[in-house]
């Protein structure tokens, strides 16, 4: 069994980006910039936002975040949004989810510019990646792909069962899995809350990618020997022996399921820093773009 190690794969192309960005700088004058709108403050937002910004000054990006109480209005945010739209130092433009009741998710995704869609949640950036045509990709989807590309796991042939359909994870992944490339020729089976015997499913893959969101929903039962399995999961559960009270685990049980896998990654560190990873190569892009 290998582990898939985010921290380690997500260093080797965090440094790649570095690189080219110093490249952008030199050559061309022009700094990938992330605009980052944060709603509220939730904690589990806090942190994905914190970790972003960082990760850009390590980078050497720029970046701006936006923070709004609970209470902003929907139309106060697509003003902000359409601010960021035509300022042109700025490359990239995320809206950290869940954004509260009252706004619209689908209002504030859809207007966001394509261009500076560095999540990958807008409509067009979503139908493009479903042509086959050139678009940024949704982060977290990328991250995985970035993760296979790097251990060299030839998916071509392999039957990858994905767990989950939101559009940030779940869709976007079976449509990657499934076209002519590498990562991807794989033949792909979507399951969701409905699916009737899901664990004889799961146990036909070579490949299970798990976006639940349910802690350690996928037991050994469900995991053929030499498995690969992608946890993407991120589930707070109480720890009485952690300092805090509390530790992070994925949707995979990992103690008893990695033992029977060729490939795993673990929670926390595998998918979570490829997802960042993939939003920082997305903002380089647009930044190519943009000079
Ligand atoms: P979501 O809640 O939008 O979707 C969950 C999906 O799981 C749904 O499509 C649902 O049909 C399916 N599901 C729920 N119960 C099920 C069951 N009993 N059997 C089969 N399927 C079931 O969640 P999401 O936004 O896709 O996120 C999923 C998980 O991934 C969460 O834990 C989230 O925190 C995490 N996440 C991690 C990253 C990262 O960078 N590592 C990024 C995004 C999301």
């Amino acid at each position: 069994m290998q582990i898939l190690d985010g921290i380690a794969v997500s260093a080797h192309i965090k440094s790649q980006i570095k690189q080219e960005t110093e490249k952008l700088k030199a050559e061309k004058g022009k700094t990938p910039h992330l605009a980052a709108i944060l709603v509220g403050h939730n904690p589990a937002s806090e942190a994905y936002v914190g970790n972003k910004v960082r990760t850009c000054e390590e980078l050497g990006f720029g970046s701006t975040l936006l923070r709004f109480e609970e209470s902003v209005t929907e139309a106060q945010l697509l003003e902000e949004i359409k601010k960021l739209n035509g300022d042109n130092k700025i490359d990239g433009i995320l809206v950290q989810l869940p954004l509260p009741e009252h706004i619209s998710d689908n209002a504030v995704i859809n207007a966001i510019d394509p261009g500076k869609d560095v999540d990958g949640f807008h409509p067009i950036t979503q139908g493009k990646m479903l042509l086959g045509q050139p678009s940024f990709l949704p982060a977290t989807p990328y991250g995985i792909l970035l993760m296979l590309e790097h251990y060299n796991i030839n998916t071509a042939g392999m039957h990858c069962v994905v767990i989950g359909r939101s559009n940030i994870v779940g869709t976007p992944m079976t449509v990657l899995m499934s076209r002519n490339a590498q990562p991807g020729n794989a033949t792909v089976t979507i399951c969701h809350s409905k699916t009737k015997d899901l664990a004889a499913i799961t146990k036909t893959a070579d490949i299970i990618i798990a976006a639940i969101g349910r802690p350690r929903f996928v037991t050994a039962d469900m995991v053929k020997e030499g498995a690969i399995v992608i946890d993407v999961g991120i589930n707070r559960i109480d720890d009485a022996t952690r300092k805090s009270g509390s530790r992070l685990v994925g949707d995979v049980d990992y103690d008893n399921v990695a033992p029977k896998c060729s490939y795993i990654t673990p929670v926390p560190k595998g998918v979570g820093p490829m997802t960042i990873c993939g939003l920082m190569k997305n903002t380089l892009e647009a930044a190519k773009e943009h000079v």
